[in-house]
């Protein structure tokens, strides 16, 4: 099987040959950047959630099950990661950290409790 032919590499104005979309070098550089924006996108997340989540507590300072002081925002459908549900305001209550806490242990079906070893 032949090679792949060697062309320039694809950022401009380098001229080292390649035989990926990019010198070894530019490769590298690529890839670094990436993972740098990457980390950034999910530091402006959190960021962006705290604040939604301080504004949500300061409205609803109480938790919907039990009346005390509310210091979480649950998701009252489990957004799984799912963006629209992560940042819908109509799917956020404002819960105590205890009632939150069973309410995890809820949607965990109790199942993986179970399967954990007992805490000492
Ligand atoms: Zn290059
Ligand atoms: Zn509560």
């Amino acid at each position: 099987m032949a090679l792949k032919p060697l062309r320039p590499c694809n950022k401009p104005y380098c001229n080292e040959l390649t035989r990926d979309r990019y010198c070894e070098h530019h490769m590298t550089e690529l890839t670094r950047s990436d993972r740098e924006r990457e980390t950034a996108g999910k530091r402006g997340y959190n960021r962006r959630w705290r604040k939604a989540r301080e504004y949500h507590l300061s409205m609803f300072p109480v938790c919907v099950v039990c009346g005390r002081s509310a210091t979480v925002v649950d998701h009252i459908k489990a957004h799984k990661g799912n963006h629209s549900l992560f940042w819908e305001p109509n799917n956020w209550q404002s819960m105590c950290a205890s009632c939150h806490q069973a309410k995890t242990n809820r949607e965990d079906g109790g199942y993986g409790n179970i399967l954990k070893p007992p805490r000492s």
